[in-house]
């Protein structure tokens, strides 16, 4: 079985060619570009220094979202136009630079990753770069956000390198609605998907449905109905505002209320379950079903209160909230040669300045990205 995973459409582009000067750092050469990065302190000394770091409003961060590539093998209607263009390789974090801000954020008491992109899984390298990201001291907990094409044959080696968990995209059980969400997606690949997470113990699954108006929002009962026989936790996403597609996103927001409702009228009123006011998810039960539906309602009543989360996007920008543009560039001054405690201090810095939370309500969009190059 192999360990990495090509993605035939991402061409191989050339090495970068000039290193930063300045840098006494490790030199090396991959397929993200030839770049340098600073001796980061090793494990004693990391997990000595480790200190937890709190936003201004006295929220902990110790959640670490990374976009590994904007690359994706799938275009959802929702996520980004048919014609998307791809940031060049050298422009995103090599595997050096992903483990450099790692540490960095481990140093700072991030506990939590979750990888995602774009598609991570079709990062040339993601099993190995999993593997050393999992030994990394203080980081307790490591996810995955993916659409599962690929899950058959690299759930297995994920969860050997380290990976515990995966969030698999699948926003209707209907394989042409499937297909005209994705543009070109096959079911099946996804079913055979999951079927590989849970063999391989990535558990529990969690299913991750965006619900677009005129697209899939019938499709909830079919999904919620899924959890009447299988222990996952089925999740209903309101579409959120980015980028080139804000205006379509916005116009087919459908609302958690409307897919609570919906859900509902099939099933009956819905049992809360436990929350901690720290998932974005809110979870709630059909009654004596085996698993769980959650309700992320970012749009319609946001849960910004109990966010600890940062994202690093695939081009090295530390970003302070998903639907701000708001953001600390990192990797710029990591190849200029800055060293592990200057990275650090602008992490600690960008952590501190987290804004309370998002401005839709006021009209205030993101507007710098697609939700790929962020990683949701
Ligand atoms: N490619 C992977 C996947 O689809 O699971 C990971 C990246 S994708 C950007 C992460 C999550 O963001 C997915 O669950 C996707 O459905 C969700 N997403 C994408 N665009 C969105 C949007 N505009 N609003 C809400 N969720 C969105
Ligand atoms: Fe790709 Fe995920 Fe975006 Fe769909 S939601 S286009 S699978 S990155």
């Amino acid at each position: 079985m192999p360990t990495t995973v090509r993605n035939p459409d991402i061409p191989e582009l050339p090495l970068a060619k000039a290193v930063p000067k300045g840098n006494n750092g490790h030199r090396y050469r991959n397929g993200y570009g030839r770049v340098t990065v600073a001796a980061a302190p090793g494990e004693d000394a990391l997990a000595a220094m480790t200190e937890p770091v709190h936003d201004s409003y006295g929220r902990r961060v110790r959640y670490l979202r990374i976009s590994l590539t904007d690359a994706c093998n799938l275009r959802c209607v929702y996520c980004m136009p048919e014609d998307m263009q791809f940031r060049p390789r050298q422009d995103l974090m090599s595997d050096e630079e992903v483990l450099f801000l790692v540490k960095v954020g481990a140093s700072l008491g991030v506990d939590k990753i979750r990888l995602t992109g774009g598609e991570p899984t079709i990062r040339p390298g993601v099993v190995d770069l999993v593997r050393q990201m999992a030994v990394i001291p203080g980081i307790r907990d490591m996810a995955m956000t993916t659409n599962a094409l690929l899950l058959d044959e690299m759930a297995q080696p994920l969860a050997d390198a380290g990976l515990n968990r995966v969030n698999i995209s699948i926003d209707t059980i209907d394989a042409e609605r499937f297909r005209r969400i994705t543009r070109w997606g096959d079911i099946d690949d996804v079913w055979r998907g999951i079927a590989a997470a849970e063999r391989a113990g990535l558990r529990p699954v969690k299913l991750n449905c965006v619900v677009t108006r005129g697209f899939n929002e019938e499709d909830v009962i079919d999904l919620a109905r899924l959890t009447l026989e299988n222990d996952w936790e089925v999740r209903f996403i309101e579409l959120m505002p980015f980028g080139e597609v804000s205006d379509f996103q916005l116009s087919h927001v459908v609302s958690f209320r409307e897919m609570r409702e919906r859900v509902e009228s099939v099933f009956g009123e819905l049992e809360e379950a436990s929350y901690d006011f720290v998932d974005p998810s809110r979870p709630f039960r059909i009654p004596g079903a085996a698993g769980t539906l959650g309700f992320i309602s970012s749009v319609t009543e946001p849960f910004c209160q109990g966010c600890g989360r940062v994202r690093l996007t695939a081009d090295g920008k530390l970003r302070l909230c998903l639907l701000r543009d708001d953001e600390v560039d990192l990797l710029s001054p990591l190849r200029g040669g800055a060293s592990f405690d200057e990275i650090r201090a602008l992490m600690e810095e960008g952590a501190y300045h987290k804004p309370w939370g998002h401005g839709l309500a006021s009209g205030d969009f993101a507007e710098n990205r697609a939700m790929n190059q962020i990683g949701g």
